[in-house]
């Protein structure tokens, strides 16, 4: 995935209304599938446990970094590392 499309992807998931089904035969109770509207999995939507405002303002700078991104050429490996951390994925060293 392009780090343009990273952080895309990131700031898609921050907004979303998460939705995770609980019937099979996309998931159960205990263990719920990806989020219908996003594809991000329950185990990622449980790890953040972020209040609203800290997803809503997340996103704006991550938006703004995707911007950059695009018009750079080249990504902020600093908001690159927040939206891997954000997705249950190892930043870069
Ligand atoms: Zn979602």
């Amino acid at each position: 995935m392009d780090p343009y499309e990273e952080l895309t992807t990131t700031v898609r998931q921050l907004r979303c209304e998460h939705s995770h089904p609980c019937q099979p035969p996309e998931g159960t109770l205990f263990e719920p599938g990806p989020c219908k509207h996003c594809g991000t999995p329950w185990v990622v939507t449980t790890a953040q446990g972020m209040s609203e405002p800290l997803r809503a303002e997340l996103a704006k700078l991550l938006e703004s970094a995707a911007w950059w991104t695009k018009t750079r050429g080249m990504a902020d490996r600093h908001a690159l590392n927040v939206a891997r951390v954000i997705n249950g994925k190892t930043a870069l060293r």
